[in-house]
């Protein structure tokens, strides 16, 4: 099924491909960072030589203008807009290395979770702004 990626802030098109590209910066260091286009495929593709240790945590940024996409729950989580089936969705995800949480929101609010069970919050962690 074909996804199409964009930034909530400049709308340019983050998945010019199949991979989703972010903007990956640490302290000192940046890389660009492929995401897979399916929610709940945590596949990644880093540049060779790079390193995401589990734990680590990056700010995401959109390559095309800047922003940081680290918006939801003081942080905690990254926002990108995903176009599916003529659909616009919110998909939230954790910039935390080796933490798979993603939420998918669709315009009614209905939220679709995926990752890794020990990893879901009980509770949504955020009010959702729609
Ligand atoms: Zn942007």
């Amino acid at each position: 099924m074909k996804r199409t990626y964009t930034c909530p802030a400049c709308k340019g098109v983050l998945n010019p491909e199949n991979a989703v590209i972010l903007r990956a910066t640490d302290e000192g260091r940046q890389m660009l960072l492929g995401l897979h286009p399916e929610p709940g495929n945590y596949e990644l593709y880093i540049p060779d030589g790079s390193e995401l240790p589990p734990g680590s945590q990056w700010r995401m940024g959109c390559p095309v203008c800047g922003t940081d996409l680290q918006l939801g729950a003081n942080g905690q989580l990254c926002l990108v807009h995903m176009e599916v089936a003529g659909e616009s969705k919110q998909v939230w995800f954790s910039p935390l290395a080796g933490q798979r949480v993603t939420f998918v929101v669709n315009t009614q609010g209905e939220v679709e979770l995926f990752g890794n069970g020990e990893d879901i919050p009980e509770h949504l962690p955020f009010e959702f702004e729609l």
